[in-house]
């Protein structure tokens, strides 16, 4: 009967139920369920996500727009012209008001979105049974009778009964609140257990902390525990970031001095000038409003957001927005070897073995079983008697890979790389895997953890059982007591086996070593050490060649000024042999875990200095070299994949994760996850991050002189008694259109071509650093000394309509010309390239004359702005200006690279 006639499986108390019934309800088995079945219950009972969480409605997202000083005084300006009859004013102020909270509104959600967008990248996947086969599939597909299998540092895709569990202990805090990980077993419990202490059961949405486990998927979605309580694991992140909380915080001090600064300025206006106070009160209107970058975090957003886009381009997928910023100042990369460093794709090249460590050779590439085993070049046959038979024998037996042959005959590895070079090694000698297995059938095992560097199982064939062992070469000759030979037992030359593991390391080979002992218990010892006293059957020494790629972006670094850090669980000359092919400053002594255990604080912060390379590290030491690298004020972006990294990661100024071998743990305590786990990826990635700080800069350093300016015309013609150059609307308008169409392209610019040629910019260094406040004051008082030219020389022959026209416009057309300079902070802007622009540029202009044409010449604009048409001669001039502003501020930057030596 299927599945479909049955009542619903989320009314059994699963916990209290032996494994057998359990599989009995649920109608599956060890095997698992098949395709269609689960196709069917799929059908049924949904897919295995939980509801979103729900999103601010669109009214509570449109009055947050109004949550914000700013927009109180454009109001307050509005109120105040209304009371004086302006209605003009009040109306083109409400405007742009209004269009102000529709662009927040519209960009509020665009940089949630872009996370959103990157975060399904990384779906949550989940190894299951189908038809006895594991699979990788997106955890969504789960459905109840599903046989899934975890380790340590995954997350529980869907409620589970136990039905194998090995040093397991999950981590429940998501559902309990309990922060220490609870231990698991698969033998059922009393109806009255609480949830807490349902130790055969593992629950959606908590982690797997240590061991391994296989479990029967027993409620899936909402019918799983934490659906029931609502609990919602997916929240939204904020998307406000140190940068933009800088930029908030300026934005509002900078009104509270523009508002005590208009105050002044009225009583001095009324007072000493004899403005009429409607007049003055209108002025200060003006003031404010120009002087106050209003676009400003509107524009930061969108910047920060596309940053986010273009690093997912380049395959680091962000987590958490203030990455992109910190990204940027990075000053050293800590970063994992094998994968990250290297292809990962190993290949087996020679093995040592035998009572007179007899070296083997091993031809052959990929996990194809093509290759032959020679011994001082002339192939052989391994026969079982031959030392090394037994150690590839050991290498087959204690591994969890499998290899997988396409239609096309290339041969692939699912799980560790090297478990599969040891499996093309095996096919080589000429062993059949699946009958190996078969007859030596693993009743226990140990599975492999970073911190122990070993792995070991329990085999049993018909009449004796052994265990396996396979692991860092000096762990596991730490755990032997003799060495295997022809006729059995020999004492153990352990500084010979010393030698022959150097020997390799420091041709950049990665070692293993291998050896077994005879157990007549039907589970492993339960000690660290196996109860020592094993049998070494030898070694085997693979390649992992370097990423040809991790080569240039090693040199890129360098050229940055970012400081590369190797840090790997590998022998420290195997480190040292990769470190040199790859070019890394490796001259300082290389560090391994025990000497970075013997240091305390400060002399640890002395050492990392002149080491680049830590070999033999557990991840427990990464946590104190990314501390003692903060401590010397270094930015530290640090990699990692395993559950015990997390620590590291989350405390690095930018944790990053692997995306492909990492596990869940890891990813999620990582701000970036890097989808191809390649080294060159997060230099692709830090250079984005500068542009994204540069780009921000850009928008800064545009923005602000033209408020400076518009503000300097006011406060000066206020100061001589004049009209305004400029009306408040003609400023709003200016303001509007500009930061809009103009302003926005800059979130768009690509890379300055030297962005990774200067050295990283400090931790604590400002937005608005010296430079930036001369370049505003600069151009500020350019735009107002043009603008005040124009307006004096006009306003009596032309009339005041005619003068502010030709105001509004000067400003607008040297906003565009300061653009084009703005594009380059450092280098020249006068070349092709520069001059070239972006196409965001050039349809942000086009966009803004054609406003400025109808500003100028529509008679509705002419009426309601109080603007005029103006002659093309001084269209003409203002052109010849705005070209002038671009030569001064390209002859300003030419002399502070000539004078000041800026290389930036
Ligand atoms: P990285 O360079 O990225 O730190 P790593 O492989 O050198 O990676 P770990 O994965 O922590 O570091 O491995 C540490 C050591 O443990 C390896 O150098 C190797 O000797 C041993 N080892 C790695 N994988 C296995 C395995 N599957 N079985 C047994 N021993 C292993």
């Amino acid at each position: 009967m299927s599945a479909s006639a049955h009542r619903p499986f989320d009314d059994q108390l699963w916990y209290t139920l032996p494994v057998e019934s359990a599989f009995g309800q649920l109608e599956t088995g060890p095997e698992g369920l098949s395709d269609e079945e689960a196709a069917a219950r799929r059908a049924r009972f949904g897919a295995n996500v939980l509801p979103d969480v729900p999103r601010p409605g669109a009214l509570q997202r449109l009055f947050r727009q109004f949550n914000n000083l700013l927009i109180w005084v454009l109001i307050g300006s509005a109120g105040a012209t209304a009371i004086l009859g302006h209605w003009t004013d009040t109306i083109v102020i409400l405007a742009v008001v209004i269009v102000n909270a529709a662009i927040g509104y519209w960009q509020e959600g665009k940089a949630e979105e872009a996370l959103e967008a990157v975060r399904a990248m990384l779906p949550l996947q989940a190894l299951a049974l189908r038809d006895g086969k594991a699979q990788g599939r997106p955890a969504g597909e789960l459905v109840p009778g599903d046989i899934v299998l975890l380790a340590a540092g995954d997350r529980v895709p869907a409620d589970l009964r136990l039905i194998e569990a090995r040093g397991l202990r999950v981590e429940e805090a998501a559902l309990t609140g309990e922060s220490v990980p609870a231990t698991k077993q698969t033998d059922p419990v009393d109806r009255d257990t609480p949830l807490g202490d349902r130790t055969s059961m593992a629950y959606s949405g908590t982690l797997i902390a240590a061991g391994r486990c296989t479990g029967v998927v027993v409620a899936t979605g909402k019918q799983a525990q934490v659906g029931r309580i609502g609990t919602a694991l997916a929240s939204i992140e904020k998307t406000q970031t140190p940068l933009l909380r800088q930029i908030n915080r300026f934005a509002q001090i900078l009104t509270v001095i523009i508002l005590s600064f208009c105050s002044v300025f009225f009583a001095f206006a009324v007072l000493m000038r004899d403005y009429a106070p409607e007049y003055a009160l209108l002025a200060m209107v003006g003031m404010a409003v120009s002087a106050i970058p209003e676009g400003l975090p509107a524009v930061i957003t969108i910047t920060l957001a596309t940053g986010v886009r273009r690093m997912a381009a380049r395959n680091a997928v962000i987590r958490r927005l203030p990455a992109v910023e910190t990204l940027g100042a990075v000053s050293v990369i800590c970063t994992d070897k094998t994968g990250t460093l290297t292809q990962n794709e190993m290949v087996v090249r020679n093995l040592v073995a035998g009572p007179d460590l007899e070296t083997l050779d091993v031809t052959g590439e990929g996990y194809g079983p093509v290759g032959d085993i020679s011994v001082a070049n002339a192939a052989i046959s391994l026969k079982p008697d031959h030392p090394a038979f037994e150690m590839i024998r050991a290498g087959l037996l204690c591994n969890d890979a499998e290899l997988n042959c396409s239609a096309e005959q290339t041969w692939s590895v699912a799980g560790d790389p090297m478990e599969g070079a040891l499996l093309a090694l095996a096919a080589k000698a000429g062993f059949d895997t699946a009958l190996e297995r078969q007859h030596h059938r693993r009743i226990d095992e140990m599975p492999f953890e970073a911190e122990n560097r070993f792995m070991a199982t329990l085999n049993q064939s018909d009449d004796v059982a052994f265990i396996y062992l396979k692991g860092a070469p000096h762990v596991v000759l730490a755990m032997c007591s003799h060495q295997a030979g022809q006729e059995g037992r020999h004492p153990l030359d352990i500084s010979a086996w010393n030698a022959a593991f150097d020997a390799m390391a420091q041709r950049g080979r990665r070692v293993l070593a291998f050896a077994r002992k005879e157990w007549s218990g039907d589970t492993l010892p339960d000690s660290p050490d196996m109860g020592a006293g094993f049998n070494l059957l030898g070694a085997a020494g693979f390649i992992d060649p370097p990423r040809p790629e991790a080569v240039s972006a090693m040199r890129q670094c360098r050229r940055a000024g970012i400081t590369v850090k190797m840090i790997t669980g590998d022998h420290a000359l195997t480190a040292k042999a990769i470190a040199d092919q790859l070019g890394m400053a490796s001259d300082g002594k290389v560090l391994s875990g025990s000497d970075i255990d013997g240091f305390d604080d400060n002399e640890l912060r002395a050492a990392v200095k002149s080491s680049s390379v830590f070999a033999r590290t557990a991840p427990i030491h990464k946590l104190r070299l990314v501390q003692a690298l903060q401590a010397d004020g270094e930015t530290v972006a640090m990699t990692g994949d395993g559950v015990n990294d997390a620590p590291a990661l989350k405390r690095a100024d930018v944790g990053i994760a692997m995306g492909i071998k990492g596990t869940q743990a890891a990813k999620e305590a990582a701000e970036v996850v890097l989808a191809d786990d390649n080294f060159a990826t997060i230099a692709s990635a830090v250079r984005e991050g500068r542009t994204v700080y540069d780009n921000i800069r850009k928008v800064i350093a545009w923005n602000l002189p033209t408020n400076g300016g518009e503000a300097l015309i006011i406060m000066s013609a206020i100061l001589l008694g004049l009209s305004l150059p400029i009306t408040p609307v003609q400023i709003l308008w200016i303001n509007l259109v500009t930061a809009v169409a103009l302003g926005l392209t800059l979130a768009f610019e690509p890379p300055e071509p030297t962005v990774m040629d200067r050295p990283p910019r400090g931790r604590r260094a400002s937005l608005l650093d010296t430079e930036m406040v001369w370049r505003v004051g600069l151009v500020s008082v350019l735009m107002a000394a043009v603008v005040f030219w124009l307006f004096l020389s006009t306003a009596e022959t032309e009339g005041l309509p005619y003068a502010q026209t030709l105001s509004v416009n000067a400003i607008v057309v040297m906003e565009i010309f300061y653009l084009f300079s703005v594009r380059y902070l450092h280098l020249a802007s006068l070349t092709l390239s520069g001059l070239a622009g972006t196409p965001a540029i050039w349809i942000g202009m086009v966009l803004t004359v054609l406003a400025q044409l109808a500003f100028t010449y529509t008679p509705f604009l002419n009426a309601t702005l109080g603007s005029a048409p103006i002659s093309l001669e001084h269209g003409a001039l203002i052109i010849l200006f705005g070209t002038a502003l671009l030569f001064i501020l390209e002859c300003e930057k030419w002399l502070r690279r000539r004078v000041l030596g800026w290389k930036r």
